[in-house]
């Protein structure tokens, strides 16, 4: 096999101020890969996911998701700071879902998903509706299209915010705890959209808390801490037989 990863990590620093906040990170994903990032609270798996859409930039190291850089480009062989528009072009093959789902609470469901792909994808009103309505069904919601956020419960308003990210097309999805602020009935139905998303194919990394999610469809899982990636292993191998006293240590107190 010799196929290219989709994203490379090369020894990513990021510092808020003088706190080392990634201490170093390497990571390659491949394509269709599924990565579950684990760690305890502040260990920088917020700020990876961002440094990876470029939501942060990293102070060194470099980041590259499929041909493109997170804030650089390549020209006559050397990187480049990249235009607000090849930034813009970057970010575009990125889907992120987030723990608060972020949807325009004065839109309806199906408007949420709608506005990005006729703003910033710039199809026409009517592909814009069409896609979108597909996005919808694809979670499951093709019945509440009209409903507003606060009609919908938090899991729907996730699955929302899913279909919104995955209208657009992208090469890779980034999570970010998206069940964490769920109630814990609501749980089930967006890991269920998360597992088909992944097994239609999508790269994906996703910052979690279920384990059993992680163990069950993750490729890998990745534990981070204090700024670094401590381990990283095959999913089940990570999780039922940890190497490190570390990952032991959280892993017991997550489950
Ligand atoms: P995690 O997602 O693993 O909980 P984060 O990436 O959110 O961790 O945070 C890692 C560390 O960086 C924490 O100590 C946090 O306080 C700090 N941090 C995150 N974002 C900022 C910011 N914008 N400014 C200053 N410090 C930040
Ligand atoms: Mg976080």
């Amino acid at each position: 096999m010799n196929r290219q990863p989709l994203v490379t990590i090369r020894d990513v620093v990021k510092r808020f101020g003088d706190v080392e906040v990634l201490k170093g990170i390497d990571l390659e994903v491949m394509p269709g890969e599924v990565l579950c990032l684990i760690g305890p609270s502040g260990s920088g798996k917020s700020t990876l996911l961002r440094c990876v859409n470029y939501l942060e930039q990293s102070d060194s190291g470099y980041i590259r998701v499929a041909d493109q850089f997170a804030g650089a480009v390549v020209k006559n062989g050397e990187l480049h700071e990249a235009s607000e528009s090849e930034i813009a072009r970057y970010r575009q093959r990125i889907g992120m879902v987030f723990q608060h789902f972020n949807l325009f609470l004065h839109l309806t469901a199906l408007e949420n998903v709608t506005i990005g792909l006729v703003k910033v994808r710039r199809l026409a009103k009517s592909d814009a509706v069409e896609r979108a309505k597909a996005a919808l069904a694809d979670v499951g919601l093709e019945h509440l299209q009209n409903s507003y956020p606060r009609h919908l419960s938090g899991g729907q308003q996730q699955r929302v915010a899913i279909a919104r990210a995955l209208a657009m097309e992208p090469t890779l999805m980034l999570f970010d705890e998206p069940t964490s602020a769920l109630d814990p009935e609501l749980v089930g139905e967006v890991l269920s959209v998360m597992r088909r998303v992944a097994e239609g194919g999508m790269t994906m990394i996703a910052v979690t808390h279920e384990m059993r999610f992680a163990r069950d469809v993750a490729d890998r899982v990745a534990f981070m801490d204090q700024g670094r990636i401590a381990e990283i292993a095959p999913a089940r191998q990570l999780i039922d037989s940890p190497s490190s006293e570390r990952t032991r240590h959280f892993l017991n107190h997550v489950r």
